[in-house]
């Protein structure tokens, strides 16, 4: 594996930098770009706006096919584009569920008219979107889902919730996989719509998380009414569809996990002191960062080997399932030792009394998040054995069984 830009990459880096520095400020030294989604409205206004910019130039969604008005873009030139975004101050990402996962699963599995009426205004940023998947007894089970839709004429009646739908207080449309036939096998009952977050019957309410954001939502469904030409492909058919979108998930969450963070890390140890001495003077502190970024180096240099497979055409291999699970928990564990350092200060979430401590704390109470969505640890460590390793599949207790059959409460 070659570690430098190819020709075509650093001639690619370099529009991309020409059109960032035309378009955008550069970060100040030491400052952080905008971490996760940032729902305020200001910023909900900033990051269409910035979206919109992007796609008049062709920079949105650049690994989109150019058909679907994407930049056709490698993996690597995604990588690339990223790291130089990364370097200026551009509003917190609100588009990542609808870029990185419905864009991809209409374009795979929607009509040429559902293409032609959802896709220009997600990639111009006009509209956003939610994933409307997990229930409150349905997460790593997705497909044990129980909201259901019955057919009414050309339209579809649902009844149910969902729990833990990102963003859907800002989103316009979002992809719903409901149940849809209770008399076959858990997967094969399923139906899988684009639902208007605006129709009637839609009740959001916002979850206040332990960082006291609010960035998903309870989302109850009353008598909602889906016109037919909104679902994507055949009637039971639902479950594959879902494939797709999840596919993408863990693709776009595992991507990018790595060693961008721990030089915040080096940088914040060295700005704080240690018995009159930058932390970073320290040895047990040098030694225990250190043992950080060579973790999260190899995990970039892991995360490049997928990238090479995807770059010549080969599928990503094994090492495509580690990048979430190892890096969500060195994040946490970098996180965790950062509010060490900052002693006393490190308990407060105020970012106006103590801004550099304060981002660690918010960080360290986000990274749970990142250890459960798109895949908790333990799923992730079960596809790694299942799928990679070939050990025996996890029981399954429901195998066979229609999904009306499946017990539910404890035994009669
Ligand atoms: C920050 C965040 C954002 C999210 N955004 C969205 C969103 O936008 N849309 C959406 O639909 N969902 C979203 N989710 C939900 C997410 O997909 C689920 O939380 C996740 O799939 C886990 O499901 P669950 O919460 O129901 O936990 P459960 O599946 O009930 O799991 C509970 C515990 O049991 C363990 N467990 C479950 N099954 C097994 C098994 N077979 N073997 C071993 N251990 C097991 C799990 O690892 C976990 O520790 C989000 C979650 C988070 C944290």
């Amino acid at each position: 594996m070659d570690f430098n830009d190819t020709p075509e990459e650093a001639a690619f880096r370099a529009e991309a930098r020409a059109w960032l520095e035309a378009n955008a400020e550069p970060l100040a030294d030491g400052e952080q770009p905008e971490m996760g989604e940032n729902l305020s409205p200001e910023n909900v206004a900033a990051a269409k706006a910035w979206q919109k910019k992007k796609a008049d130039a062709g920079w949105a969604c650049i690994t989109w096919p150019r058909e679907y008005g994407g930049r056709g873009a490698t993996p690597m030139e995604n990588v690339i584009w990223n790291e130089e975004q990364a370097k200026f101050k551009t509003p917190g990402d609100i588009f990542s569920i609808g870029i990185g996962m419905c864009g991809p699963t209409v374009m795979a599995h929607g009509t040429p008219e559902q293409q032609a009426r959802w896709i220009p205004k997600l990639l111009s940023g006009e509209e956003v979107w939610c994933q409307l998947f997990s229930e409150p007894s349905a997460g790593s089970d997705l497909a044990g889902l129980r909201t259901t839709a019955v057919k009414d004429g050309d339209e579809w009646v649902v009844n149910g919730q969902k729990i833990w739908t990102s963003g859907a207080q800002i989103c316009e449309w979002g992809i719903l996989v409901v149940r849809t036939d209770p008399t076959v096998v858990k997967h094969a009952g399923l139906s899988y719509f684009v639902v208007n977050m605006k129709s009637p019957g839609i009740e959001i309410r916002p979850i206040t998380q332990i960082n006291k954001a609010q960035g998903f939502n309870e989302v109850f469904f009353t008598d909602v009414r889906i016109p037919d030409d909104q679902r994507l492909s055949e009637v039971g058919n639902g479950w594959a569809v879902a494939l797709t979108t999840l596919m993408n998930e863990r693709q776009s969450i595992g991507s990018g996990m790595g060693v961008g963070s721990l030089e915040d890390l080096v940088d914040f140890a060295a700005g704080i002191e240690i018995d009159g001495k930058p932390a970073l003077e320290d040895s047990a502190v040098r030694e225990r960062i250190a043992d950080y970024v060579t973790k999260a180096r190899g995990l970039k240099n892991t995360s490049l080997r997928t990238l090479t497979a995807l770059s010549k055409g080969l599928p990503p291999g094994p090492e495509a399932s580690m990048g979430k699970l190892v890096g969500a928990v060195l994040q946490q564990e970098a996180a965790s030792f950062a509010m060490d350092l900052a002693g006393a200060s490190g308990a407060l979430l105020d970012a106006d009394a103590t801004p550099d401590a304060a981002a660690w704390q918010e960080r360290y109470l986000s990274l749970p998040g990142l250890r459960i969505a798109g895949g908790t640890d333990e799923i992730l460590r079960n596809i790694i054995a299942e799928r990679v390793m070939g050990l025996p599949s996890d029981a399954r207790a429901d195998k066979g069984i229609a999904f009306k059959d499946i017990p539910t409460g404890p035994p009669q």
